[in-house]
């Protein structure tokens, strides 16, 4: 057997190296802990990147499953309409806002999609010469070749160009350069992270947010949000946005929204709705109905006022557990709910994420500075009290 054979062996072998080194083997999950294949348990406050937000083998999603499975179609291709993904669109709408969702399989496919409707949208109401897509510095709307751009990012981007062109960068809070954009670019759409996530946990000021909204309504723009990583209850509200009030006109969802099963979403306003003609855009697994029964099943969960309200209250008392470990070289916490950044005086998260994995607690880092907390949704005040003392001994 050659070296290479020996490799190809090994659970890494054949898979290519994207993700770097990885040490964990994770076999077993349940509520939010995981274990690895040597018998260890671990406190997920990953939840798979802000995915499970009702915890690993939860009995809600079990029973979606089951029931859908029982139908006997996973999957019809989108050739025929089927009931889960209808109740799930009217469900999306009715606790959003007035207008058409598509269904499709990431965050990045959505924003993808999001940026398409926006052209459209633009192209049918003021005529050739809209395509233009603003985006902010600390922003990430996935890999993909439009969304890519739209991620400030140069090291992600830089081996891949040429990218989608007609990307501007603005800084979260500038009115008045936003404002000269609007007026020269006349882009199709602004986009955003009402919290940015990748970007280090950010919760852009409301102030800005409202002004915004009128300055793109002023100028003929889309507004969107990309609520991928803090949408669907994450915040403690449904949708992040709602905290501000501020309205989108293009609002993208992923991560959470089938539990753990690939699924993306964009909901569009009425105005963009009408604009979308049949073939404008399509994908074979979109909105399946296995995926879109599981979904309706967690965001009828996630959307009771109590479930809302015991995400405040988990991420209050998170909060006031991290903020107790603010010392020398620990600046502080930022987020919203449960969407939460302990923010370092230096580039530490990698150590400080690793430190945590030995004493058993899985988190990932927002950045170079910032220790991302996105625990499921469903996690108790106990395993919340565990992770800050596992936390406190690892800064100590
Ligand atoms: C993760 C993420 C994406 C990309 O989602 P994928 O499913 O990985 O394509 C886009 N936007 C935000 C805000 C995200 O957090």
């Amino acid at each position: 057997m050659s070296a290479g054979d020996e490799a190809r062996t090994g659970l890494e072998g054949a898979l290519l190296s994207l993700y770097g080194d990885r040490d964990l083997t994770l076999v077993k999950g349940e509520g939010s802990r995981v274990w690895d294949d040597q018998g260890q348990s671990y406190l997920d406050f990953t939840a798979g990147i802000a995915v499970s937000a009702l915890g690993h083998r939860s009995p809600v999603i079990e029973a979606a499953l089951q029931e859908a499975w029982d139908t006997g179609l996973m999957h019809t291709s989108n050739l025929y309409r089927t009931r889960p993904a209808a109740e799930l669109a009217e469900f999306l709408v009715q606790h959003s806002f007035p207008g058409g969702v598509f269904f499709c399989n990431s965050g990045a496919e959505a924003n993808e999609a999001a940026i398409k409707f926006a052209r459209r949208w633009a192209r049918t109401v003021h005529g050739e010469g809209h395509s233009d897509v603003v985006a902010f510095r600390g922003s990430f709307h996935g890999r993909l070749y439009g969304t890519l751009a739209a991620t400030d990012r140069p090291k992600y981007q830089e081996p891949f160009r040429p990218l989608m062109p007609g990307v501007h960068f603005a800084e979260l809070g500038d009115l008045d350069g936003m404002a000269r954009l609007l007026q020269e670019e006349r882009p199709c759409a602004v986009l955003l992270e009402p919290v940015q996530g990748e970007g280090g946990i950010l919760p852009v000021e409301g102030a800005f947010l409202c002004e915004l909204r009128e300055l793109c309504r002023e100028h003929g723009t889309l507004l969107v949000f990309d609520e991928v990583q803090c949408g669907l209850g994450r915040t403690g509200e449904l949708f992040a946005w709602q905290h501000y009030k501020v309205v989108p006109d293009i609002l993208t969802l992923a991560k959470p929204l089938a539990g753990g099963l690939p699924m993306g979403a964009v909901v569009a306003s009425e105005a963009v709705a009408a604009t979308l003609q049949p073939g404008d855009h399509a994908t074979t697994f979109g909105g399946g109905p296995l995926v879109a029964s599981v979904a309706l099943a967690v965001v009828r969960t996630v959307a009771e006022p109590a479930f809302l309200q015991r995400v405040r209250e988990a991420g209050a008392r998170l909060r006031r557990g991290l903020e107790s470990l603010t010392r020398p070289g620990v600046l502080g916490v930022r987020g919203r709910g449960l969407m939460l950044g302990l923010v370092l005086e230096e580039d530490r998260a990698g150590a400080v994420v690793a430190a945590a994995q030995e004493k058993g607690l899985l988190l990932v880092g927002a950045g170079p500075r910032v220790v991302r907390f996105v625990p499921p949704l469903t996690v108790s005040d106990e395993e919340i009290d565990e992770a800050v003392e596992v936390l406190r001994e690892v800064v100590a």
